[in-house]
């Protein structure tokens, strides 16, 4: 089974867990850029986190968690959504360490940022944390410690075909709970290796690791790679460089063409739909309104 998210818990205890598996989602986001290996499994891991991240809220909008820096691997993002979509991309420059941890890949100063915003009407939510666990999953991890959010372990690992991903969450304690659970599954899930991460669907996985414990599995959901680029948000975007930027563009190209970084997806405006943009944002007709 591909590109799932898997919910678990241990019956009898306070915690519960997530998995996910990421191929042809995967796959899709590095279809139409040449990532560095250490620049890849960096976006791969990220990808997995954010999806197991908005797997355990209770929430209807978009995650999106940004990893930024001064190093050669200046600029990792993910957004993740409730409705269980996943786009991703990376920037970086001259060559990235590939044996170096995430603080020497994205250099000294490098933190990451998680934005949590609702579909409906409801607080934009933002955290930042830096990179100073030199990984993706510790950081994630730190992040949690800081903010007093529930304790969390997470183990990620990518590489060309699969982004994977395991969570831990140790839940508020109740009364007659089993008090070593945490420290046991925490000690259990602490040897799995990449491999079994990439290559084990979640019920061989979920069985390697805790097969003398209770796991109870949930129905898997199904991750999807899905971009929310529009021809519409292009437009908003070249009005707000103005006209006559636009204008300059069509005289050199006769055409201008904005290509989407996460799907690569190509929108043209030639001069028509040049008028077009700016046209609506007259005065004598329009709503829009320009800064
Ligand atoms: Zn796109």
């Amino acid at each position: 089974m591909h590109d799932t998210l898997n919910r678990f818990l241990f019956d009898n205890t306070n915690v519960r867990g997530r998995h996910v598996d990421l191929d042809a989602t995967w796959k899709a986001a590095l279809e139409n850029t040449d990532y560095p290996a250490p620049v890849r499994d960096v976006l791969g891991e990220l990808m997995a986190a954010s999806v197991l991240l908005i797997g355990t809220l209770k929430f209807r909008g978009t995650l999106k968690v940004e990893a930024r820096g001064d190093g050669p691997l200046s600029l990792v993002v993910v957004q993740a959504s409730s409705e269980r979509t996943v786009r991703g991309l990376a920037r970086w420059h001259g060559p990235v360490p590939a044996d170096g941890d995430l603080q020497e890949r994205m250099g000294e100063n490098g933190y990451l940022v998680l934005t949590l915003e609702p579909a409906d009407e409801g607080q934009t939510y933002q955290g930042i944390v830096g990179l100073e666990g030199g990984s993706v999953a510790s950081a994630l991890e730190e992040y949690f410690v800081r903010s007093e959010q529930l304790p969390t372990r997470i183990w990620l690992a990518a590489d060309d075909s699969h982004a994977g991903g395991l969570l831990l969450q140790r839940m508020p304690d109740q009364e007659n709970q089993d008090p070593d659970a945490w420290d046991r599954t925490v000690h259990l899930a602490s040897t799995l290796t990449n491999r079994e991460l990439l290559g084990l669907p979640a019920n061989d996985l979920l069985y390697r690791l805790f097969h003398e414990e209770e796991v109870r599995v949930f129905d898997p959901e199904y991750v999807n790679f899905r971009c929310s680029c529009s021809r519409e948000k292009v437009a908003g975007m070249l009005r707000g460089l103005g006209r006559q930027e636009v204008q300059e563009t069509l005289d050199q190209e006769g055409e201008v063409r904005v290509s989407c970084d996460f799907c690569g997806k190509a929108y043209v405006f030639d001069a028509v739909d040049a008028e077009q943009l700016f046209a609506r944002m007259s005065p004598a007709d329009g709503s829009d309104t320009t800064h």
